[in-house]
């Protein structure tokens, strides 16, 4: 199924053309007839018009729906079906709506609306995909209560709320919380069930279930504790408590997203709730635990308290990953998830602010909304609150949050309201603040010092490059947190967060005995691109001595960079000073084991790629992997005779227990391996793989001896042993294109195109091989242009199964100009193919046609 669009410019929405909708609806009342082919869903809905309803005609939101009857107050009326819904006469006091429609649930392969996953009934429904369920005001700032019936011989029928009634053949669910469209869910299928329960603070017991596929039963313990975890941690940190009887988590194999958080009826992708030591990595379990824990946490912040219209999506979601962060934080390392976050927001969300995709947190037009579940509304939006609650302190951070809840509870809200309850709670004006709402782009913060009698001075200088519809842009506020270290190492002054407004500030520091080394940036207060004038001792410097654990991380990371440039653009050998650093850092057993894995994990190329670009030089992917190659075999001869010790020192021994400690450890120890498997030629891989219990363990030993060209007879036992898994199997697909030499990396991943395993229709194996191609650097963008071509193919294949993961994926190619004038004419020649597709999607088109446009 395929949205029908033509390939001319789709309709363009505006911020700033926001209307409330002229009616309250007072209550929702559905029924489903379940068929795989020919659902039908009847709906009765009361509306009663505002005292400023315009006239007495309403338009309904409704598409790919078969309209059986309409009536108003029990007589049949004629609606008008007009593009996207539907329009008709309605009386101006208080009336019922009834209509019935049919729908096609087995035909969606754009999992968006009612659809099937292997023979479970399934919704997704944010954005727009309840208009895809039956007519209705289908926008976030119409709340109501939803009533639901569900007629069906499916075993197990699910919906929002609690239960109120079920017998043979049907089940009925009321959800007492007013709410938007979007989060309406529906699930029926042949399912079981891991329960759980919860004694909220105020005493209320909560039943929890975790609702998977039979013989998916024992991967849910682990999800089972995340979800509790998180309720506890609601409680106690932001002081909120579930609301309703019953907690439900689906399972689903077919999913766009990573999870919905659904009132009362949260529906995943099996790969962020489904785990086992068996098939799950250290990572996996992480993720799973965050996700659980943020879907869960939607619950005040989104749910209750939900976005006026779909341009304040980043008040749900920046404000949600802002608190799962913490979540983690408090379950994990801190340190080690701010590490992680950073790398990932640099990996993911400044190539989009620094592109042609860029957009604001909350942009000011869209044409197809799901282009904008982006990291910049996500990752972005959370770095804001986070310089939010270090601006204000925490103590006004919750004491702004309390007010946040207790004035906006049950209503749809914006950025507007959202920094209001902040003025409000601490009288601070904000209005230089918000630009961080407003305008897209990386703010560069270039750094200069001076030191004079005692009197050190930090001089910082903020711009932000033009990005697409914004050439200029006004300083912000920036809080930029900087300690002081004496040239002994010893730390003379503390952290302190100086607050950037003007283009150009000064800032001093007096009565200093000597001139200090800066940390500047201290847990990465800001998401800015700091441009200092440094050398490599100074870095060398930090990564030893700093009291920051991130900036510490980050002189290593900056050197670590530094080094591959200059591999890069001069043909240098990895420079003597900081492979000495690195030993000295990796055998010193007094380290976290985590923080030690982190520094030994180079810097991705794609990043080095980006570095460069950011300099003025045209990256070369070839020579970009050439040089890392080459750094991480020194490295691996120079850590030789130390190698064995630390493999063994950092292996964990007994049951497999996916908590932080063991995962850092696990973590090193990978590393490690990796670097051993260059030198042994692989015999202590191919050992730890036949011996593995767990799959991180498993993973490691087959990714080292694959990226060593030796794990053939591994990947053959590897698949024969999980082929029935499908998360599994979505790891051996992606690792082997990850793994893959740059020449033959787009080969490998077409021949994986051809598996009888590989489908378009399972977004996650989609993602598996496409990811991976998009993701090996030097391999995607091999001179042959064929990782362009085999990619542009398989998104245009995929456009009229799936057009919401097309166009994601497309995002692929959003860094295109920073490469040669051959790349840049490659990449060109594949837009321009996938944009003259007939019947191409809206969410397609809008996705390329902004990347050609910059
Ligand atoms: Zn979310």
């Amino acid at each position: 199924m395929n949205d029908a669009a033509p390939n001319a410019a789709p309709q363009t929405f505006y911020l700033k053309d926001y209307k409330p909708f002229g009616y309250e609806v007072e209550s929702v009342k559905l029924t489903f007839q379940l068929s795989p082919n020919a659902t039908k869903v009847h709906s009765a809905i009361r509306f009663t018009p505002k005292a400023d309803a315009e006239d007495n005609r309403f338009f309904l939101h409704g598409e790919q729906l078969s309209l059986i009857s309409a009536k108003i107050d029990g007589t049949p009326v004629t609606a008008r079906l007009v593009d996207g819904g539907l329009e008709c006469d309605v009386p101006r006091t208080s009336f019922l709506w009834e209509a019935e429609v049919e729908i096609d649930p087995a035909a969606n392969t754009a999992l968006e609306g009612l659809y099937m996953s292997n023979g479970m009934y399934c919704t997704q429904c944010e954005a727009e995909g309840f208009r895809k369920i039956t007519y209705y005001p289908d926008r976030p700032d119409v709340m109501s209560t939803f009533t639901v019936r569900i007629e069906g011989d499916e075993p197990v029928m699910l919906s929002n709320g609690n239960p109120t009634g079920a017998g043979e053949g049907w089940a009925e669910w009321h959800d007492p919380w007013p709410k938007p469209a979007y989060l309406f869910a529906l699930v029926a299928g042949d399912l079981v069930n891991h329960p759980g329960s919860f004694t909220t603070k105020s005493g209320k017991d909560v039943e929890l279930n975790i609702w998977v596929r039979p013989g998916d039963e024992g991967k849910c313990a682990f999800g089972m504790e995340a979800l509790k975890k998180s309720m506890k941690w609601d409680e106690d940190v932001y002081g909120l408590e579930y609301d309703l009887d019953l907690f439900n988590i689906v399972a689903v194999d077919d999913f766009n997203m990573g999870a919905m958080e659904n009132k009362g009826l949260n529906i995943f992708n099996s790969s962020c709730v489904l785990a086992s030591p068996e098939t799950s990595t250290d990572a996996n379990f992480e993720r799973i635990e965050a996700i659980i824990a943020h879907e869960y946490f939607h619950n005040w912040t989104g749910n209750r308290i939900t976005c006026r219209d779909w341009f304040q999506l980043c008040l749900k979601e920046g404000l949600t990953v802002f608190r799962d962060a913490q979540f983690t934080a408090d379950m994990r390392s801190e340190p080690v998830k701010r590490i992680e976050d950073v790398i990932a927001l640099r990996a993911r969300q400044f190539p989009e602010d620094g592109g042609p995709l860029a957009h604001p947190p909350r942009p000011e037009e869209f044409q197809e909304i799901n282009n904008f579940y982006t990291a910049t509304v996500y990752e972005k939006g959370a770095e804001v609150i986070g310089m939010l609650k270090r601006l204000v302190g925490d103590d006004n951070y919750y004491k702004a949050l309390n007010l946040y809840f207790e004035r906006h509870d049950g209503q749809a809200c914006t950025i507007e309201d959202w920094l209001k309850v902040f003025e409000d709670a601490t009288g601070r004006d904000l209005s230089q603040f918000k630009l961080w709402y407003s305008q897209a782009g990386t703010p560069r913060v270039k750094v200069t010092e001076d030191y004079a009698d005692g009197t050190y001075t930090l001089t910082f200088e903020q711009s932000t490059p033009p990005t697409p519809g914004q050439p200029e842009k006004a300083p912000r506020v920036i809080p930029m947190a900087v300690g002081l270290l004496s040239p002994n190492g010893d730390e003379v002054r503390g952290t302190q967060v100086l607050e950037l407004t003007e283009a150009k500030q000064s800032f001093t520091f007096d009565g200093l005995a000597s001139k200090p080394v800066p940390s500047i940036l201290r847990e990465f207060s800001a998401p800015v691109i700091l441009e200092r004038e440094t050398t490599n001792s100074e870095r060398a410097f930090l990564l030893a001595h700093d009291t920051d654990p991130f900036n510490r991380w980050e002189a290593g990371n900056a050197l670590a960079k530094e080094v591959r440039v200059a591999m890069v653009l001069d043909g240098a050998a990895p420079d003597a000073a900081y492979l000495d650093a690195l030993e000295k850092l990796v055998r010193d057993d007094e380290q976290d084991p985590a923080f030690r894995a982190l520094v030994l994990s180079p810097p991705s190329q794609s990043d080095i790629a980006q570095t460069l670009h950011e300099r003025g030089h045209t990256p070369d992917p070839q020579k970009i992997y050439d040089a890392s190659e080459t750094f991480t075999q020194t490295l691996a001869q120079q850590l030789e005779t130390s190698l064995p010790r630390l493999y063994a020192a950092t292996t964990v021994e007994g049951p497999y227990v996916p908590d932080a400690d063991g995962a850092g450890k696990r973590a090193l120890n990978s590393r490690i391996l990796s670097l051993l498997t260059r030198l042994d030629g692989g015999e202590q891989a191919a050992r730890q793989y036949a011996s593995a219990d767990n799959m991180t363990q498993q993973y490691a030993a087959l990714a080292a001896l694959m990226k060593a060209e030796k794990g053939e007879a591994q990947s053959k036992a590897f698949f024969e042993q999980w082929q029935d898994d499908r998360l599994v199997m979505d790891k051996w697909f992606a690792l082997q294109i990850a793994c893959a030499a740059p020449e033959t990396t787009a080969a490998t991943a077409k021949e994986l195109t051809q598996h009888p395993l590989f489908s378009m229709k399972n977004p996650n194996r989609f993602r598996a091989v496409m990811g991976a191609l998009a993701g090996n650097h030097a391999g995607f963008h091999h001179a042959s242009g064929a990782g362009y071509q085999l990619l542009a193919e398989n998104l245009i294949a995929l456009d009229s199964v799936n057009p919401q993961t097309t166009a994601r994926m497309c995002a692929a190619f959003q860094t295109w100009k920073r490469y040669d004038s051959k790349r840049q004419a490659q990449i060109q020649a594949e837009l321009e193919r996938i944009l003259a597709t007939s019947g191409l999607s809206r969410d397609t088109h809008e996705m390329v046609s902004r990347m050609l446009s910059a």
